[in-house]
């Protein structure tokens, strides 16, 4: 076990990360400080890497520590602290998953059920390098979980390589299929089969969903996504025309078009096409594009008159943290969740970035050592 705090410090677009150290931090009471075991690469950081839309005005000179798709084990326990948040107790040693932001328990969101709402969740992440808790991401060896911050023992049967997407990737698609009540009987198209894809398709399966349609240009992606549940995958680099993508849906779908798409791309291009893919009635999902400063055309007209909805979803409740480890556990020995994430060195970061933009991996995961 590592005795210092590495970390991976992001400066900007195009410049390489650096690893340096910190503290390790002195969990508070009530609060855990954790040993990260793995951390992957999350979309939403290539798009910070990328500096896609306004991204890269969140960066500073000092450098920031990204990361927060990760699974670790418990480092030490804040005074009061005995068991996780199901009850179960808690030793360090033992393995865990964790809520990455840390809705505040009061405002009028979470008072009112809506936690994944909440406008203080992300205080958490950000603060100087140099005062407690230092690492505030999880590219680094230890991360400090304040009290609010949601925490799971992880069950025997469930290897750190399938727990690790479950804090984000996993817990985002559960949180967004409830929000647009995936239900017995439908028709579900999953644009994009990266992390969140490839997850969703065996959500929406589980869920009740008749048919699943996944759409992506790479063989391993759509491959996995078929073992995940998906009934039907579409190539674009078969298909190459948005039309003729649309056409294969409506055709799929006994000329109706699908009850929900979602959009796990993380593309505004997209966003269009799988709007002309839903039936009349339908739900469009957006999750991908977490990012502000891009834009879509949207005809509210064809909206209203075919009574269509579009929803989005960041960050989720507890509960779908919950669920998402459950799910887990209950289909480690039926489905390839371990196959989801390809393993680098917290040194091999910038090659992890790059081979993951270039679609070459499903998700990269940085494993800490
Ligand atoms: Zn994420
Ligand atoms: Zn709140």
């Amino acid at each position: 076990m590592s005795e210092v705090n590495r970390a991976a410090l992001f400066f900007e677009p195009g410049r390489a990360f650096e690893i340096a150290e910190f503290p390790i931090p002195e969990p508070a009471p009530g609060g855990v400080t954790l040993r990260i075991t793995r951390s992957n690469i999350c979309g939403s950081e290539l798009h910070m890497w990328r500096g896609d839309g306004r991204l890269a005005q969140h960066v500073t000179p000092q450098g920031r520590i990204l990361g927060h798709e990760a699974t670790g084990r418990v480092h030490a326990l804040g005074e009061g602290v005995t068991s996780d948040w199901n009850g179960a107790p808690l030793a360090p040693g033992d393995r865990v998953a964790f809520q990455y932001f840390q809705p505040c328990g009061r405002c009028r969101n979470c008072t009112r059920g809506i936690s994944e709402a909440c406008m203080e969740s992300f205080k958490i992440r950000s603060g100087e390098l140099d005062e407690w808790p230092y690492t505030r991401g999880t590219f680094a060896d230890y991360l400090y979980l304040h009290p609010r911050q949601a925490l799971f023992k992880v069950p025997e049967n469930v290897t750190d390589t399938m727990v690790v997407s479950a804090n984000c990737a996993l817990a985002q698609v559960i949180m967004g299929l409830e929000r647009v009540n995936v239900e017995m009987g439908d028709r579900v198209v999953i644009q994009g089969c990266g992390g969140l894809g490839v997850y969703a398709c065996a959500i929406a399966k589980e869920r009740g969903a008749e048919m699943v349609i996944a759409i992506d240009g790479i063989e391993d992606r759509l491959q996995l996504a078929r073992q995940m549940g998906a009934d039907h995958t579409i190539d674009f680099r078969e298909l190459g025309d948005s039309r003729q993508r649309i056409a294969a849906v409506k055709d799929l779908t006994g000329g109706l078009g699908a009850d929900v798409v979602v959009e796990l791309v993380g593309s505004v291009e997209v966003i269009n096409e799988g709007l002309r893919m839903l039936a009349w009635g339908g739900r469009y999902l957006e999750i991908g594009v977490f990012f502000t400063g891009t834009h879509f055309e949207c005809d509210p007209g064809r909206l209203v008159a075919q009574n269509q909805r579009i929803e989005a979803v960041g960050a989720y409740d507890a509960a779908s943290l919950q669920r998402g480890i459950e799910f887990l556990a209950r289909n480690a020995e039926r489905l390839p969740l371990d196959d989801v994430v390809v393993d680098y060195p917290l040194e091999a970061i910038d090659r992890a970035f790059s081979e993951q933009d270039s679609g070459l991996v499903k998700r990269a995961s940085l494993v800490m050592t």
